[in-house]
Formats: C-alpha cells, sequence, structure tokens
C-alpha cells in the first residue's frame, strides 16, 4: 500500500533514498520490526517520515493531531522533528499495534512528547473540542479507517489554527481509487473525500503523489 512510492520504478525509488534518506536508528529498526508484522503494509513509507519531519519545521509545529498510530512510525517520525516542548495527541483503538509504537518512543527518548489515547477517534476529537482546543493545533495527520475520513477531517480542521496543515495518506489507495471496477467502501470513501476537498475553500490544496498518495490541506485565514 505505501511501502514503496507509487508508480516510481524499484530503481529510480532505491536512487532517491539512496540519496536523500536520513533515516534515525531507531525508525529503521521499527521499521524493520513493523515490516514483519502481518499488517506491516500499513506502515507509511520512510521517504513520506522524512516529508512529514520536514512539514512539522516548517510549521514551526510545536502541537499536533494523529488519527491512527498503528506501530508508531509516523509519530515517531513527528516526534523527532517536534523541538522538546512539542505534544502529539496520538488516537488509536489498538493497544496491540500501539503496545510496539510506545516501545520505540521510549527507545528514541520521545515519550514524553506522545499522548497516547486508546478510544475511537472521533470520540477523542470531540473530547478536545469540548475542553475548548479548537483551534490550537498547528498540524494533523489522518491515517485510520477510510470510512470516517471525513468526519475525522471536518474535527481536524475545527481542532487546527488557520495556517495550520492537514495531512490525509493513502488518498490514491494503490490506485484503486482512479479504477472505476473498484466499488468497495474504502475505494468509494476515499473517491467521495477526495471530491469533496477538490472544491472544499476553507483550505489551499495540494495532492502529492508520494508513498500511497497524501493529500496537504492548508486551512485559510
Ligand atoms: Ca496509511
Amino acid at each position: 500500500m505505501s511501502k514503496n512510492t507509487l508508480g516510481l520504478e524499484q530503481q529510480v525509488h532505491d536512487y532517491l533514498l539512496s540519496v536523500s534518506l536520513r533515516e534515525p536508528d531507531q525508525l529503521r529498526q521499527l521499521r524493520e520490526e513493523t515490516a514483519r508484522h502481518p499488517h506491516g503494509i500499513m506502515q507509511i513509507s520512510p521517504e513520506q517520515g522524512q516529508f512529514m519531519a520536514l512539514l512539522i519545521q516548517l510549521l514551526g509545529a510545536t502541537k499536533t493531531l494523529e488519527i491512527g498510530v498503528f506501530t508508531g512510525y509516523s509519530s515517531l517520525s513527528v516526534a523527532l522533528a517536534l523541538p522538546p516542548n512539542g505534544k502529539i495527541i496520538a488516537c488509536d483503538v489498538s493497544e496491540e499495534y500501539t503496545s510496539i509504537a510506545r516501545r520505540y518512543w521510549q527507545a528514541a527518548g520521545v515519550a514524553d512528547k506522545i499522548d497516547l489515547r486508546i478510544a475511537p477517534a472521533l470520540t477523542t476529537l470531540d473530547q478536545l473540542l469540548a475542553t475548548g482546543q479548537a483551534g490550537t493545533f498547528d498540524f494533523a495527520f489522518i491515517d485510520a479507517d477510510k470510512y470516517n475520513y471525513l468526519a475525522y477531517y471536518e474535527k481536524a480542521l475545527e481542532l487546527i489554527r488557520p495556517g495550520g496543515l492537514i495531512a490525509i495518506d493513502n488518498v490514491l489507495w494503490s490506485g484503486q481509487v482512479a479504477n472505476p471496477q473498484v466499488q468497495d467502501h474504502s475505494t468509494q470513501a476515499i473517491r467521495a473525500f477526495n471530491e469533496k476537498l477538490h472544491h472544499d475553500e476553507r483550505v489551499s490544496l495540494s495532492m502529492v503523489p508520494i508513498a500511497d498518495g497524501l493529500t496537504l490541506a492548508l486551512k485559510r485565514p
């Protein structure tokens, strides 16, 4: 799904990594462990992790949101890029997967930056809104069940500040979104999401064909 950048020839992808990847040891070890996991394909690619770390620096982010943690590669990439006072509120429903994430957050010395909430993400996002945290986040990464993407996006848009960024993963869905023969629920949900964002004037938009497709939506003032 997102281990390599979609459509990029292996030889070119290898070259890209060989001349640009700067992957800290803890991230490399986590990637290798996750690759052996039955759902290892759900992990983001290393060049995407590095890209997101760069976005965090570009934004000067200190407070971020992650919807869908899995084994923690993206949250670890972001946490390492955040300043010492930086914070991630991380949402996931799986104790099992996130126990791997916790182990690597600890080993990398960033566990105190990450506030993991084990609950349905919509519940956590509603709690954040109910406790007056609208407009206080600099960045949000959405990478959870595709059916709820639009709902996650709407709440994330309320939670980030004007000028803050939402990054949404898997928007090219292994190319299946472009194949009209494919009509399963997840594919339909991603298509509907992409179409909605195309015309959403509340954000500036770019769909970046890195990994499995990453949409960037910058909240307009
Ligand atoms: Ca993903």
